[in-house]
């Protein structure tokens, strides 16, 4: 047995039983299925509100860092994003320690990333 959700050209709503989808169908095709309250045949099923989904679809944040490599521009590079001239991303290259000072007074903020010395065994 399946219950539906029923509602007719007036508007009201009402539940039925049926054996099946199919019993529904042929019911509904022949013209026996009338609403409860005012006698329509005009009946059909109501839309159901669709069950709403459990998960939430998160964004993924999975993304991986990514640092433009933009070597020997630097200086430039990251003084263009400051100033809004270059879209705003994380950026990574070479400077010279004047280069860099430079940027550091105009108020860029630069890291220097130490360079790993190479192990001895
Ligand atoms: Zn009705």
């Amino acid at each position: 047995m399946i219950k539906f959700n029923l509602k007719c050209e007036h508007g009201h709503g009402f539940d039925s039983w049926f054996g099946s989808n199919t019993d529904y169908e042929k019911l509904q095709a022949r013209g026996l299925i009338s609403c409860v309250i005012c006698g329509s045949c005009a009946v059909s099923k109501a839309v159901m509100a669709p069950r709403v989904a459990a998960e939430t679809s998160a964004p993924n944040l999975r993304e991986k860092p990514l640092v433009d490599d933009v070597g020997a521009k630097f200086p430039d590079e990251a003084r263009k994003i400051h100033y809004g001239e270059a879209p705003n991303r994380p950026i990574m290259g070479q400077a010279k320690i004047e280069e860099a000072q430079a940027l550091l007074e105009e108020g860029v903020p630069v890291l220097p990333m130490g360079i790993k010395p190479k192990q001895v065994n």
